[in-house]
């Protein structure tokens, strides 16, 4: 089959297009580079260095004529969307929109979209399910359920095919390191480099940490599973900020001590996302434990050299 990735050259979407390379699917990916890096583009995929925002989209459609198309691009940090939340606004609600009506227009079988347990906001119950109420306390979570809401009428209006995956704390290789990265990646660079840990609040602060090939497979699996559905894409397991210092300091062999500092203010104590529905509409669980996952990501970064 043939599948566009948006994103492609990002941490998520580049896992994604190898695993559809492992499973021979035909692969292109999209992508502005804007945090994406060309050397993650996975060798047999066609590159298209562009912005999904723009009318040339459409030219990549009718060139590369996807059966599928597997949406990652977007503006990732919820920081960056409350100091802009217009630009937040454009890359992804409407760059979703370009990207809906280029299926439509294009025939496309089914669109995955990459959204998001911010959408959830503060967790009224744990496990958070899909029937849990959305309430984003973040402009990135609001643009993420505006792009879900106008997936969902797409649908209803031009008989669109879609799976919406909320993913739980994604981690593992090619995570960003620098800048406003997920609290593994950020750990393990400091501890590879022997730099101090701050910790905001006691550090039993828990989240569900998926590694990302399970992420990568559960898209793929959604290429043909899960119709028209929204299902979380996490492990139903709580990992604590301490558990993750400790998991560290026994991979890596090294003694370092974190230093603790006041809570972050609207800091969510726990959250765990439910993933019974994944289970048995997708016919996938993950594979990898956090331990697991764990130490092939520090394994990658070790070899890589590129902390
Ligand atoms: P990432 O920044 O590594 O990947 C995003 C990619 O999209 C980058 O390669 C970037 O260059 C590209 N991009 C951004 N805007 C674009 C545009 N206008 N045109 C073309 N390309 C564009 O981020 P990621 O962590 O891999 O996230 C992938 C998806 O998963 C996003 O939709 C994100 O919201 C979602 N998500 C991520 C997590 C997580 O923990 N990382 C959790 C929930 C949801």
């Amino acid at each position: 089959m043939k599948v566009l990735v948006t994103g492609g050259a990002g941490f998520i979407g580049s896992h994604i297009t190898e695993e559809l390379l492992l499973q021979n699917h035909q692969v292109a990916v999209v992508d502005n580079l804007s945090s994406g890096k060309r050397n993650q583009v996975a060798s047999g995929a066609t590159f298209y260095e562009e912005d999904i925002k723009n009318e040339v989209l459409h030219e990549i459609f009718s060139d590369f004529q996807p059966d599928y198309v597997i949406h990652q691009a977007a503006q990732v940090s919820v920081a960056k969307s409350l100091q802009d939340p217009l630009k937040d606004s454009e890359e992804n609600t409407l760059a979703t929109i370009n990207v809906l009506e280029a299926c439509v227009k294009h025939n496309v079988k089914k669109l995955i979209f990459a959204s998001s347990a911010a959408l959830y906001g503060s967790p009224k119950y744990l496990p958070v399910d899909e029937q849990h109420s959305v309430n984003p306390i973040s402009f990135y979570g609001l643009s993420k359920k505006h792009a879900e809401t106008y997936i969902k009428m797409f649908a209803q209006y031009h008989g669109l095919t879609y799976t919406i995956l909320r993913y739980a704390n994604v981690y593992g290789m090619r995570q960003d390191t620098k800048g406003e990265a997920g609290v593994v990646a950020t750990f393990m660079k400091r501890f590879l480099n022997n730099q101090p840990l701050s910790i905001f609040g006691d550090g039993a602060q828990t989240r569900d940490f998926i590694f990302v090939k399970d992420v990568a497979k559960a898209n793929v699996a959604a290429l043909t599973k899960g119709e028209n559905e929204v299902i979380n894409i996490s492990t139903e397991k709580q990992t604590s900020i301490l558990n993750i210092v400790n998991e560290l300091k026994a991979i890596t062999n090294s003694d370092i001590f974190p230093a603790f500092y006041p809570e972050s203010q609207g800091d969510i104590k726990d959250s765990i996302l439910a993933n019974t529905k994944a289970k048995n509409m997708l016919n996938w669980k993950p594979d990898y434990s956090f331990v697991e996952g764990l130490k092939e990501t520090i394994y990658f970064y070790q070899k890589e050299m590129i902390v």
